[in-house]
C-alpha cells in the first residue's frame, strides 16, 4: 500500500508531488522537466479534452494539426512573440547522429548533417500557422478562420513542477482570423468565457475573469484575457489564457483579404490556450491529506464498488449483487469500476479510491445481502450511510450533482475567505504575510508600481478583474489615482 501524504499544513508543495505521484496521476522522466503521464491521470485529461473540444465545436471552430517544428526565419517574423519566447526555444540544428570513432559504442552529431536552417520547437504556433493562413485569405468569404489544434509544446522551463509548469506540455491552441477588429476581440472574450464555464461547471473551480496588465501580457498580444483560480496554499494559478493578437502576426506574415468594398487589409487574430497545468489546478484545488478528490464530471470512475467476502462462495453472491448493481449504474451514464481482485483486501482498497478521488465507494458485504443494504462513502465529505439497495441508483444520481456544487460552493467559501480589499500598503503586506490568497487594491496603472510591488511582495497583479465595479480611489503603492481595484496575488 502507498505512504501516508505528507499533511498539506506541514509541506503544500511536498503534499502535491507526493499525491501526484501516489494517486498514479504522472511521474517523473528521465528527460529533466518533462513528465510521463500515467492512465489514470491520462483519464482524467481525455475527459476534461472531450468537454473543452464540443464546446469548441459548438462555438464554430474545427480541429487541425500544424508541424511541430518551426523554421527560425518564421519564428522571427513577428518580433515580440519571438523576443519573448526566444529565452525557452528548444532549437533542432542537425538532422543525423553518427557512431562515434574513437569509441563505437557511442552516438555523436553528425557534423555533415547541420541543417541549412535550424528548427524551432513550437513553443506556441503563431507563427507557424499565420505563415499558413496566407494561402487560405484572399477575401473577405473566406473569413473568418476558427481552428483549434491539440498538440504539445516546450518552452524549456527552469523551475518545473508535475503538471503545473513542464518543459514539455499538452495543451490546445486556438488560432483565429477575422475580418475586423471588433470580431476579433469578441472571439477572444468569448473563448475566455468558454474556459471559465468548463472551469466552473466542470472543474468545480470559481475562477476571476480578467485582463493582464501589460508586463503579464502573451508577447505578442495587444490584450489578453484570462482566468484566474486560487489554490488551497493561498496562491493564485493562471489556468487559461485568451489573446487579442490585433494585427501583429497579419502584418509579420503579410496576410490581407480583399474587403468587400475590394480595398486590402490585414487580417484581426486570436489565440488561447489551456494546457495539462488545468491538472494541477484541479488537484490543488480540491483534494485533502487522504489525496485526491475529484468532481464527478471528470472522474474517470464516479463510482467504486467493493465487496467485502469472506470465501469464494460470499464472494460469488456478493458479485451477483454487484454486478446487477452496476449495470443499473451504468444504464443510468454513471461510470462505475467493480473491484472484485483476490489480490488486495478491502481495506487497501478503500485507501486506495481515497487516494485517487473516485467520488462515491460502495460497499456490499454478506449483511448488506441479508439486509438489502449497500454501504456509501462520499470521498468528498468522508461520511458514509447504508442505503436499500432499490434506491441505490437513484441515491448515486443525485449525489453526482450534490458532490458536484459541493465542491464547488467550498471552493467559493475559500476563495471568499481569502480575498481582501485593502487601502494601504501596510495592510497589503499584513494580509501576504498573515493569510495570502487574492488581495484587491487600486493600483495607479503604471508596469513602474507593478514591478515595485513585485520586488517588495513577490505578488504580482493576476488580472485586472473583467466584472468589477468601476470604483475610483488611490493607488496603494504610489498614492497616484486610480479607476478600479485589481487582483493581486504570489502565483505559481
Ligand atoms: P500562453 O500561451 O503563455 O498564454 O499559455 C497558454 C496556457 O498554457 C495557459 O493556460 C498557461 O497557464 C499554460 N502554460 C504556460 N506555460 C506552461 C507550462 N510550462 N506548463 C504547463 N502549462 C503552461
Amino acid at each position: 500500500m502507498s505512504n501516508k501524504l505528507t499533511e498539506r499544513k506541514k509541506d503544500y508543495s511536498k503534499w502535491y508531488n507526493e499525491l501526484v505521484v501516489q494517486a498514479d496521476l504522472a511521474e517523473n522522466s528521465a528527460v529533466r522537466g518533462c513528465m510521463v503521464i500515467k492512465p489514470y491521470g491520462y483519464a482524467i485529461w481525455e475527459k476534461m479534452q472531450a468537454q473543452l473540444d464540443k464546446r469548441f465545436k459548438e462555438t464554430g471552430h474545427q480541429n487541425a494539426y500544424f508541424p511541430l517544428f518551426v523554421p527560425k526565419s518564421l519564428f522571427e517574423a513577428e518580433e515580440k512573440n519571438a523576443e519573448g519566447f526566444a529565452k525557452e526555444c528548444a532549437v533542432v540544428t542537425h538532422y543525423r547522429l553518427k557512431t562515434d570513432p574513437n569509441d563505437k559504442t557511442k552516438l555523436v552529431v553528425d557534423p555533415e548533417a547541420k541543417l541549412e536552417e535550424e528548427l524551432v520547437v513550437r513553443p506556441t504556433s503563431e507563427a507557424i500557422i499565420w505563415n499558413t493562413y496566407r494561402g487560405w485569405v484572399q477575401s473577405y468569404r473566406d473569413l473568418p478562420i476558427l481552428i483549434n489544434q491539440w498538440a504539445n509544446v516546450v518552452r524549456w522551463e527552469m523551475r518545473t513542477r508535475l503538471f503545473l509548469r513542464t518543459t514539455e506540455f499538452l495543451w490546445q491552441e486556438g488560432h483565429t482570423a477575422h475580418a475586423t477588429k471588433q470580431e476579433a476581440l469578441i472571439e477572444a472574450e468569448k473563448m475566455n468565457d468558454v474556459y471559465a464555464e468548463f472551469a466552473e461547471e466542470f472543474m468545480a473551480i470559481p475562477v476571476v475573469k480578467g485582463l493582464k496588465s501589460e508586463s503579464e501580457r502573451f508577447a505578442g498580444a495587444e490584450e489578453t484575457y484570462c482566468i484566474e483560480a486560487l489554490m488551497q496554499d493561498g496562491k493564485a494559478l493562471q489556468a487559461g489564457t485568451s489573446h487579442f493578437l490585433g494585427q501583429n502576426f497579419a502584418k509579420a506574415f503579410d496576410v490581407k483579404y480583399a474587403s468587400k468594398e475590394g480595398k486590402l487589409e490585414h487580417v484581426w487574430a486570436t489565440s488561447w490556450g489551456v494546457s495539462t497545468r488545468l491538472m494541477g489546478a484541479l488537484i490543488m484545488t480540491h483534494s485533502d491529506d487522504k489525496g485526491l478528490v475529484l468532481p464527478p464530471k471528470l472522474a474517470p470512475n464516479q463510482v467504486v464498488i467493493v465487496p467485502i467476502y469472506k470465501g469464494e462462495e460470499q464472494l460469488k453472491e456478493i458479485s451477483k449483487k454487484a454486478n446487477e448493481l452496476a449495470s443499473e449504474l451504468r444504464k443510468a451514464g454513471i461510470s462505475v469500476k467493480f473491484d472484485d481482485r483476490d489480490t488486495h483486501k478491502p481495506g487497501w482498497k478503500f485507501a486506495q479510491y481515497e487516494l485517487q478521488g473516485v467520488p462515491l465507494r460502495i460497499a456490499i458485504g454478506p449483511k448488506d445481502l441479508e439486509k438489502g443494504t449497500v454501504e456509501l462513502a462520499r470521498r468528498d465529505t468522508l461520511t458514509k450511510e447504508f442505503v436499500n439497495q432499490t434506491e441505490v441508483v437513484e441515491k448515486v444520481k443525485g449525489l453526482m450533482i450534490e458532490i458536484q456544487d459541493t465542491l464547488f460552493q467550498k471552493a467559493l467559501d475559500f476563495r471568499s475567505e481569502h480575498t481582501t480589499k485593502v487601502d494601504s500598503f501596510e495592510e497589503f503586506k499584513k494580509v501576504l504575510k498573515t493569510k495570502e490568497g487574492f488581495i484587491l487594491a487600486h493600483w495607479d496603472g503604471t508596469a513602474e508600481t507593478e514591478t515595485k510591488i513585485k520586488e517588495l511582495t513577490k505578488a504580482t497583479i493576476r488580472c485586472i478583474p473583467l466584472d468589477a465595479d468601476i470604483e475610483e480611489g488611490i493607488c496603494v503603492f504610489s498614492g497616484n489615482p486610480s479607476s478600479q481595484r485589481v487582483l493581486f496575488a504570489k502565483a505559481y
